[in-house]
């Protein structure tokens, strides 16, 4: 089962404590009881921003968090998505969302080895969705992982330029990742977004125009 880096760090962090058990119990019920793929993508979605709301009522959270439009440098790692995420974001290609297949060649190469994604350029990473203003295409459905990443450190540390792990202060985003985490321990077909979404394009082909697909 793959997992994001934060919905980890949450469970590590709280698993031995039963309430917490209990809340993912409760998520997951709540999730799985969506069967279309979609809808559960988009209902996790309302969820976790229905937290992250919550949390930017506090006039020091706005205060303190460092993120601006057009920033990008977290759109430069590798994003873990649910297979339904892949289906909701594919649905997006369909309607005519703009993409990179060039660059979504090049990081599904990658699988969903974060090792091998991070030896491609810094250009190379730059996610499929990010366009020449450095804004996000498909922002009212992007993956959960892509909610939740809210920085108080300096926006000079989120450099990934290196491709090395940056050394960032996070926004404790405690409800938003236990969602994320009960939403993704439910799947058995999570993936990195750009090898995840390939293959549900390919799957798509016949209905879609896929420049790359003949390569694959
Ligand atoms: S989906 Fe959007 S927010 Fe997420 S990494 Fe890609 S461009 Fe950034």
């Amino acid at each position: 089962m793959i997992m994001p880096a934060i919905a980890t760090r949450t469970f590590k962090m709280f698993q031995e404590e039963s309430s917490f058990r209990k809340l993912v119990k409760r998520m997951t019920q709540k999730i799985s009881k969506i069967s279309d793929p979609v809808k559960r993508a988009r209902f996790v979605h309302r969820k976790i921003n229905e937290e992250i709301e919550s949390q930017f009522k506090d006039q020091m959270v706005e205060k303190l968090v460092q993120c601006k439009k057009g920033c990008s440098a977290c759109c430069h790692s590798q994003v873990a998505v649910t297979h339904s995420e892949a289906l909701l974001i594919a649905e997006k290609v369909e309607e005519g969302v703009g993409i990179d297949y060039e660059r979504l060649h090049l990081q599904a190469k990658a699988g969903n080895s974060a090792k091998d994604f991070f030896q491609l350029t810094y250009e190379e990473r730059a996610c499929v969705f990010l366009n020449d203003k450095n804004q996000c295409s498909i922002y009212e459905d992007r993956p959960s992982v892509c909610r939740t990443n809210y920085v108080l450190s300096d926006p000079k540390n989120c450099e990934i330029r290196k491709g090395q792990s940056p050394s960032v202060q996070l926004l404790n985003t405690f409800s938003a990742d236990t969602w994320v985490y009960s939403y993704f321990k439910l799947g058995n077909n999570n993936g990195a977004l750009a090898f995840l979404l390939q293959r549900v394009l390919k799957e798509k082909d016949n209905q879609i125009k896929f420049p790359l697909s003949k390569e694959y």
